[in-house]
């Protein structure tokens, strides 16, 4: 495919315009700022110097993460993204030097890793397990298919792809490679995406060779580590610890045994990403069988409410089924745009509906969480419950903070919240033989051609304040015959569909979540999609033992909070009746145009509270008394944007 026959999507939506905004005017260039150490509030990054240092350009040692490449590299794909949308001929200057740089910076043969260069040349490929080196490569991929699909230049793919055949020439089975494959996943989901812009098979099945030959026996992080002397890199739980917990990084079993949700978050989802692409590509239907499995127990067993994933600090991993506690939660901001990823790949492999609504999830509520409302402070973690009192005196709580933050030592969420909002066009719409699907409910104009004949549909909508959806077709004047299916999400009781003004019986046109509108599509049909949003109570899976009792609002695709600047302090004293009625308000300055809902809930033991001398624990007290007051509840990705304060997704039902 070339740059000129993508499908192209123009997206203008009154939502995403302010986030795609701020991407552009704040973002990407703060984060250009702290790649080059000009940040006084933040950690010095130095991962530009780095590139320097290994180009030869200037004389230093290397700083930051064994990863700190990455972060130059998505900023190089958020950019491109940005370049796709509009012009902008200074940023695309400073990228073209930053793709210079990186260029100076390859080795002869095509290694390129300024953290090996610069400070272990002896150590390239003998640390798979742990260093990173296949996952810097799969990043610096990705941001060169973005960068030649946006701009059409081919400096930057050249350079992936030198380096990529240098890696095709160490890694497969032959006697003189080395039969190993990344401890952190992402180079996999590159080589698709690399494969799909250069036709070049060998890409695709290096992909393949890293997937099938992930867990095999005897297994490649013992052989390596013994190799190497028992050297290792993370010490932080214990000697060689990412060596020796393989489901970790999801090589205990190789992917076919592979039926549970395990390990590091990000490292997971990464991985299935790149599985199921490939899947898609070769067909392979025991692949696709494998990604159903961990998706289903992702989704069904261990995803919270606001599409987060990983239950633990520790590992920055997932636990086991059921297991869903608010306050210690760790849910990455990089693990849903992850999810948001796998999801996408897995529409392309069956564009079933189960799979839009957890994309959307993750989309509308933990990775817009990850970002404040200012652009310049993000969430690592992304807690359900938060009580800032108690997060000093606690080490439970040392991975969560109350308020976003200005940079990471680790930076890699705030590129990647850039990445994915700028390349939103890549998730909205799929076209099949005659059929085109739309998955999410985002302004602008589709340009696509359907049995040879050229068609514009235009999307516009209140989302996700308001389910009315309007779609307009224009194309050829003779028409032609396909089926536009539209996605029914899960939260959404009662649709309806109208084509010019009439109602559609949808009771035979629906299936896994779509409503499939086949028809002679004329230039200037018009359909109209109406999602009712009524405010819906969820309320968790028996087993989830954190959750009994407790109900969580959503409406549309928003899941709510509460807030301590609009209830008060000790949020867990606040209840909502099962029949408690909601309205819904605009929100108010500081927040953006949000709707906002409020209900008739109870406080609990308010003078009790307040009591200097109350005793920790008493025989003698009364029953709780309840006192009425007003609950206000926002859309969970707007939290912590007014100051520190008390934050609740679930709230005790009664
Ligand atoms: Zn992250």
């Amino acid at each position: 495919m070339t740059v000129q026959d993508m499908p192209r999507v123009r997206l203008h939506d009154p939502f995403w315009n302010a986030y795609r905004q701020l991407i552009r005017e704040v973002v990407i260039p703060y984060q250009w700022e702290a790649l080059n150490d000009r940040v006084d509030a933040a950690e010095p990054s130095h991962a530009i110097e780095n590139f320097r240092i290994a180009a030869g350009q200037r004389q230093g040692e290397h700083h930051g993460m064994v990863f700190q490449d990455s972060d130059v590299t998505k900023w190089l794909e958020a950019v491109a993204y940005q370049l796709a949308q509009e012009a902008d001929p200074a940023l695309e200057a400073t990228a073209d030097e930053v793709i210079s740089l990186i260029g100076a910076a390859q080795q002869p043969d095509g290694y390129l890793n300024t953290y090996f260069t610069v400070k272990a040349p002896m150590e390239r490929w003998t640390n798979l397990a742990e260093c990173h080196e296949l996952y810097c490569a799969g990043h610096l991929i990705e941001a060169a298919v973005a960068y030649y699909q946006s701009t059409g230049k081919v400096a930057l793919l050249n350079i992936a792809r030198r380096l990529t055949d240098h890696i095709d020439q160490v890694f497969g089975p032959g006697p003189s490679q080395l039969p190993g494959y990344p401890g952190h996943p992402e180079i996999e989901l590159a080589l698709m995406r690399l494969y799909e812009v250069t036709g070049e098979p060998r890409y695709l099945a290096l992909g393949r060779y890293f997937i099938e030959q992930r867990g095999q026996q005897p297994h490649y992080y013992d052989t390596e580590y013994e190799g190497r002397g028992r050297t290792f890199y993370w010490p932080s739980h214990g000697p060689a610890w990412m060596i020796k917990d393989k489901a970790y990084s999801q090589a205990h079993a190789p992917i076919l045994k592979q039926d549970k949700a395990v390990g590091h978050a990000v490292r997971l989802l990464y991985l299935y990403t790149g599985v199921a692409h490939l899947a898609q590509l070769t067909g392979d239907a025991e692949q696709a069988a494998a990604c159903r499995r961990i998706w289903d127990n992702l989704t069904q067993r261990q995803l919270y409410v606001t599409g987060g994933v990983g239950a633990q600090s520790y590992g920055e991993s997932l636990t086991c089924d059921f297991d869903l506690p608010s306050d210690t939660a760790y849910a990455e901001t990089c693990a849903s745009v992850a999810l948001v990823m796998f999801a996408r790949r897995m529409l392309d492999l069956s564009p079933e509906g189960r799979y839009a609504d957890v994309l959307e999830r993750a989309l509308y509520n933990t990775v817009l969480a990850g970002m404040a409302l200012d652009g310049r402070h993000f969430f690592y973690v992304n807690p359900l419950e938060v009580h800032p009192a108690t997060l000093a005196g606690s080490h439970r709580y040392d991975h969560v903070h109350a308020v976003r933050q200005r940079w990471f030592g680790c930076a890699c969420c705030p590129p990647n919240i850039a990445r994915l909002l700028g390349s939103l066009e890549d998730y909205v719409y799929l076209q099949r033989e005659d059929s085109l699907y739309v998955h999410l409910y985002v302004g602008g104009d589709l340009n696509f051609i359907m049995a040879g004949k050229r068609w514009l549909l235009s999307q516009r909508s209140d989302y996700p304040w308001n389910g009315r959806i309007d779609f307009e077709l224009s194309g050829t004047p003779q028409g032609g015959i396909f089926t536009l299916a539209l996605r029914l999400p899960d939260w959404c009781p009662a649709p309806s569909v109208c084509i010019n003004d009439e109602a559609v019986d949808l009771s035979s046109r629906v299936s896994d979540g779509y409503c499939h509108l086949h028809r002679e599509w004329r230039t200037g049909d018009r359909v109209v999609l109406d999602l009712p949003m009524p405010v819906q109570r969820l309320r968790a899976h028996a087993e989830v033992r954190q959750l009994a009792g407790k109900v969580a609002l959503q409406r549309g695709p928003l899941v709510y909070c509460l807030e301590q600047v609009d209830n008060g302090p000790a949020l867990h004293n606040l209840s909502l009746p099962p029949n408690a009625e909601f309205h819904t308000m605009n929100g108010r300055a500081p927040l953006p145009q949000i709707v906002q809902l409020e209900a008739e809930g109870q406080r609990w033991n308010v003078v009790l509270a307040t009591s200097p001398d109350q005793a920790l624990y008493r025989h003698d007290a009364a029953p709780p008394k309840a006192s009425p007051q007003r609950l206000t509840f926002i859309p969970y990705f707007a939290w912590a944007n007014r100051g520190e304060g008390e934050m609740r997704v679930w709230v005790d039902e009664g």
